[in-house]
């Protein structure tokens, strides 16, 4: 019992001074001595208090060393403190595990207290709301995104269906936005970048548009022609036949042309990553393919080709005639008639020297303005419309020839000049190239 022999030494301490004091003064000594004796041990007590209180209030002072009753308190209040570091070093630690869980969460996330002021916000939510993560702490969320329908949506608190948000810093940013309660009336928001979905979906409304578009002049046309030989006598009907067959006929390739077109770029789309490592005897293809074009041209336009024996590609055979023809036919669709068109297949070099084989297609035909050339092989975008529409174009051929030429690893380079004429450069890269004696 360290604290009793502690006031066991104290007592017999005063005891002794009073007892001395008597004895050297008999009249009122032993008070004297006694107060000196409290005097004393006043101040020493002062002094461990002080200790005592200075370490308390400096962590990393040492702790004071006494003995009896005031080490013991030293010693209990040390081990306190001690334990009370390494809980608050923990704490510590997991608070910085959950900031870092807070970071790494693929959502942007902001929690808002009872007084929907920010709390807290990660990296994502700082992004997709436009926020300073430090200066704008503290503040109402629903002063800093300026957006009436978040407005409405936070304050009339049905939170069952997310808010689909446009933020104004970041043009084309789309964001799904949920709020979940949680805690003391607190708030959760939750934001997920939805941009790349809502384009997706913007791609395939414009192109089931364009598609209806594309098909409902041939179907009127078509229509039309029916309805109106059904109303004609039967020998009325007969003699207008042979005017009315090739327009129908017409309308029908259009409508034939486009379902091909349609279902190519589907079979691309669809098809594996890389097009098979097959080679592809190109020379022969493509003479082939220009003996068909000049039979079929009938001598309108003049069609050269310099090709160069024996280069072949790995690749798919189909996809490669589809590059080919695609360029070739729109050469001879747009060139007018007595212009020559050049086919030619060679090696070349690429931008940095490198080996490459290059297929151009040059005629001297009406040439294209340089602001469409960017836009050439956008799907059903077309230049001449009405050139395109009359000669069975579906405005896919690029889309289709761009498509083809990168899952071969390859890209399309056009030149073009207002007036005379237009080349069109499929260039594919030396991994596709059969080297030779293969
Ligand atoms: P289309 O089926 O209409 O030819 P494409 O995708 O093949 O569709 O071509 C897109 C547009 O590019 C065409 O509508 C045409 O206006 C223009 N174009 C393509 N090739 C040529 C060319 N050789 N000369 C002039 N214009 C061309």
């Amino acid at each position: 019992m360290p604290a009793l022999g502690t006031l066991f030494l104290w007592l017999l301490w005063l005891a002794v001074s009073a007892f001395v004091g008597e004895r050297l003064d008999a009249e009122g000594g032993a008070v004297a001595g006694l107060s000196v004796a409290l005097l004393i041990l006043l101040l020493l007590q002062t002094r461990r208090i002080n200790r005592l209180q200075n370490w308390l209030s400096d962590v990393s002072q040492r702790p004071p060393v006494d003995d009896g009753l005031w080490q013991d308190i030293n010693l209990l209040l040390s081990r306190q403190k001690r334990q009370h570091t390494v809980a608050l070093a923990r704490l510590e630690a997991e608070v910085a595990r959950f900031e870092a869980a807070g970071q790494a969460i693929p959502e942007g996330v902001i929690a808002l207290d009872q007084d929907r002021r920010i709390r807290w916000v990660n990296r994502l939510a700082v992004r997709h709301f436009g926020l300073d993560p430090v200066a704008d702490r503290g503040n109402l969320l629903t002063h800093l995104v300026r957006d009436p329908l978040f407005a409405v949506y936070m304050a009339q608190g049905d939170f069952e269906e997310p808010l689909l948000l446009h933020p104004g810093h970041q043009p084309g940013l789309a964001l799904q936005m949920f709020v979940v309660e949680f805690g003391d009336a607190q708030r959760l928001i939750v934001s997920r970048d939805v941009s790349d979905r809502e384009q997706v979906e913007r791609m395939r409304r414009d192109f089931v548009a364009n598609v209806s578009h594309e098909l409902r002049t041939p179907i009127t046309v078509v229509s039309g022609f029916v309805e109106t030989l059904l109303e004609l006598e039967r020998d009325e009907a007969v003699a207008a036949l042979p005017d009315v067959l090739p327009l129908l006929q017409k309308q029908m390739r259009r409508m034939q042309n486009l379902v091909a077109d349609l279902l190519t770029l589907a079979q691309l789309e669809s098809a594996p990553e890389q097009p098979p490592m097959t080679p592809v005897d190109m020379p022969s293809l493509l003479n082939g393919m220009v003996a068909e074009a000049r039979a079929l041209d009938g001598r309108r336009h003049v069609i050269g080709s310099q090709v160069e024996a024996g280069l072949q590609l790995y690749g798919s055979s189909t996809e490669l005639r589809s590059i080919a023809g695609n360029l070739l036919t729109n050469a001879l669709r747009y060139s007018p008639e007595g212009r020559r068109v050049e086919v030619i297949w060679q090696r070349g070099k690429d931008g940095r020297g490198t080996p490459c084989a290059v297929l151009t297609v040059r005629d001297e035909g009406p040439g294209i303005a340089a602001e469409h050339l960017p836009r050439l092989t956008e799907r059903f975008y077309r230049v001449d419309g009405g050139r395109s529409r009359d000669t069975g174009g579906t405005g896919l051929g690029l889309a289709i020839v761009k498509h083809a030429l990168t899952r071969h690893g390859g890209h399309l380079e056009i030149e073009s000049e207002v007036g005379r004429g237009s080349q069109f450069r499929a260039v594919f890269s030396v991994e596709r190239m059969v080297p030779d004696g293969d």
